[in-house]
């Protein structure tokens, strides 16, 4: 505490952003790098020292040594923010599969898991028993089968079924319409021909697989018997799209899958299920009632499901096909899967993530805990976080909110939770939130009402302290702003 005495002192030895941009060392980083991407280097660089000297951490010594080797930390925090483009961010969006953020967040088996087979070589294609080349696939083929019997409830896994892996769900789904209904027709509800985001729509993604679209029904009703009239020698496949990012109320109907299996079976044409989200588990004890599984249409005799990996799986991205034997060996045998080949690192990161969820251990997979956090839980964290920041220029309340699951899942889900709400002496929500977002780690909000909201059920608890800190950084910093401008 006795630092603190000095603190005013130290915080004038700081040179300005302009003194700063005039020394040599950062002069000669203005060849390479924009004069705002420079300026804002300098401004970390000295907030961090902020920071520090808040913080008590500084003798008369130390901060001058601390700012003889100021240049060299500014040429070094560039240097290294221009060698990496794609860097973490912390999620106070409460949107908890946030698509521009990456979507899940792995679990700690599936890092390691990534790290142990990603540093070395590994058997990916290599059988260690015969010593023959094998296929990749094996590694996550049984498995899926395994997570899929046990969430059933089945005995032993399906000997009738196998599992691929690709690319992305997008990918699932087209090489799956490529393979099975290049040049036929393929049945699906007006209800479903929908955009998923990021421009992928059913109806461009059929046509480019070859296959000829045939709707039935109407938007909002779609019965067997107009899937029924429909079926011609020409019929491919009879699809079924999860109409994952958006919801239909009121006068609405369609079949359940075993129906459509049924007419599929009586017709001997095959029911493609385009799931998307993955969701193997079930999310009744979070209050989110009618969303459909991926087990659901498995056990209703789907023939073939596509989903994605980093959707409610949780895992890293990937496409997963899962069906009848003798479609996915077609869909094996179709030459353009190989450009959809996925790495060693998201076949680690699969099975590491399936092996979660089969060891009962998914609460160690981050989107399972961030939807299953208790409200009252992320309350107590807000408060211990707004305890910590003076309310001098940044004031911080805790207000309740609602998170949601997002990346085109669960379209009417809404999970109470609390959030952090800032307001600002002198900046703007907005230059607030873009000031958040430009801090180290960025921190990525919502403005609601005025105010920035950071919603920490999608924070893991162990940022709280950085979080914490990085906040008391931006009272700090606006403080001292001040005060330099006076002198
Ligand atoms: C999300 C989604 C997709 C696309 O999945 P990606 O893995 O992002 O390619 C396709 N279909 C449905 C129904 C989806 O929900």
């Amino acid at each position: 505490m006795k630092n603190d005495e000095y603190s005013n002192e130290f915080y004038r030895l700081l040179p300005s952003v302009n003194d700063l941009l005039l020394t040599p060392g950062v002069k000669a980083l203005l060849c390479f790098h924009s004069h705002d991407t420079v300026a804002s280097s300098i401004r970390d660089a000295l907030s961090r020292i902020r920071e520090e000297i808040s913080d008590g951490q500084h003798t008369r010594t130390s901060i001058k040594e601390r700012l003889a080797s100021l240049e060299d930390g500014i040429v070094d925090g560039l240097v290294r923010k221009g060698r990496y483009s794609l860097r973490p961010v912390i999620n106070a969006t409460g949107v908890i599969l946030h698509t521009n953020l990456g979507r899940a967040s792995l679990s700690q088996t599936a890092l390691d898991h990534i790290v142990e087979v990603a540093k070395g070589y590994c058997n990916l294609e290599f059988d260690l028993t015969s010593g023959e080349r094998s296929s990749r696939d094996v590694h996550v083929e049984s498995l899926i089968l395994r997570v899929l019997a046990k969430k059933t409830g089945a005995n032993e896994p399906s000997n009738t079924h196998r599992a691929l892996v690709v690319n992305n769900c997008a990918a699932a789904t087209f090489i799956a319409l490529n393979t099975l209904a290049e040049g036929k027709e393929v049945l699906i509800s007006r209800g479903e021909l929908i955009e998923i985001g990021g421009g992928f729509r059913i109806p461009e993604i059929l046509r480019k697989s070859g296959a000829t679209l045939r709707e039935v029904g109407t938007t909002n009703r779609t019965s067997l018997s107009d899937y029924e009239r429909a079926i011609s020698p020409d019929t491919g496949l009879i699809l079924r799209v999860h109409q994952s990012n958006f919801s239909m109320h009121g006068f609405v109907t369609r079949p359940q899958i075993s129906e459509l299996a049924a007419l599929g079976k009586r017709s001997n044409v095959s029911v493609f299920e385009d799931q998307g989200t993955g969701l193997i588990f079930s999310l009744e004890a979070h209050g989110i009632l009618c969303e459909q599984s991926l087990l659901e249409g498995y056990r209703q005799g789907s023939d073939l499901l596509a989903a994605s990996g980093d959707k409610l799986l949780g895992g890293p991205q990937c496409g997963l096909l899962i069906g009848r034997k003798d479609l996915i060996e077609r869909i094996r045998q179709n030459p353009l899967l190989r450009t959809y080949r996925v790495d060693k690192l998201t076949y680690a990161a699969l099975e590491a993530t399936l092996l979660d969820h089969v060891s009962g251990a998914a609460d160690s997979i981050p989107t399972l805990r961030m939807i299953g956090l208790d409200a009252d839980e992320i309350k107590i964290r807000c408060h211990w976080i707004a305890s910590k920041i003076p309310a001098e220029n940044l004031f911080v309340d805790v207000v309740p909110t609602v998170s949601v699951i997002g990346g085109g899942t669960t379209p009417d889900a809404r999970l109470s939770s609390y959030a952090l709400s800032l307001r600002h002496a002198t900046l703007t929500a907005d230059e607030l939130l873009s000031t958040l977002r430009q801090s180290t780690p960025p921190v990525i909000g919502r403005i609601s009402e005025g105010n920035v909201l950071l919603d920490l059920r999608t924070v893991d608890a162990d940022l709280d302290t950085s979080l914490a800190t990085l906040l008391r950084g931006h009272h700090v910093a606006m403080r001292t702003s001040v005060q330099m401008s006076d002198r």
